[in-house]
């Protein structure tokens, strides 16, 4: 990383640095964790120029670390994302994104008479992977979406 690049957001010294989101996908990070209703210090960098992406977003979420179940929602959004868990300035740990085989209770059917809408059941995702594009089927209605419809709601 260069210097320039290190310095466009403000380092932390405890907490979570969750960088190489693609562009336009940070907020929606942050409503996934439900950051944006933290008390903690959340610091945004939204469209940071990227080698890689073009431009990106960074989050860096004070004092708060993020679990190998949040990781692996956070594949869904952004699979090429770095997540750093800092502590005193440093990097001690890299978090490896990982797809999960199955999502519950995040996102909501985008089938609008699924009955995952009607009556108290959490909605139930199974992640089917093909090449290069990610796919979720509903448990209870069967339908399969592309990543992005479910995501995007
Ligand atoms: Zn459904």
């Amino acid at each position: 990383m260069t210097k320039p690049t290190q310095l466009q957001v403000e380092a932390i010294k405890d907490g979570t640095v969750i960088d190489h989101i693609p562009a336009h996908v940070g907020t929606k990070v942050l409503k996934l964790f439900a950051m944006h209703k933290s008390n903690e210090r959340v610091t945004i960098g939204l469209n940071l120029p990227s080698s890689a992406l073009g431009a990106k977003d960074i989050l860096k979420i004070e004092n708060v670390f993020i679990n190998e179940e949040q990781a692996s929602k956070l594949a869904l959004y952004a699979p090429c994302a770095t997540v750093n868990r800092i502590e005193d300035y440093r990097v001690v740990k890299k978090l490896e994104l990982e797809l999960p085989s199955a999502v519950k209770g995040v996102f909501a059917c985008p089938n609008s008479n699924c009955i995952t809408h009607g009556e108290p059941v959490e909605s139930h995702f199974s992640v089917i992977e093909k090449k290069d594009s990610i796919r979720l089927k509903c448990k209870y209605c069967e339908k399969v979406y592309s990543r992005e419809v479910v995501t995007e709601l």
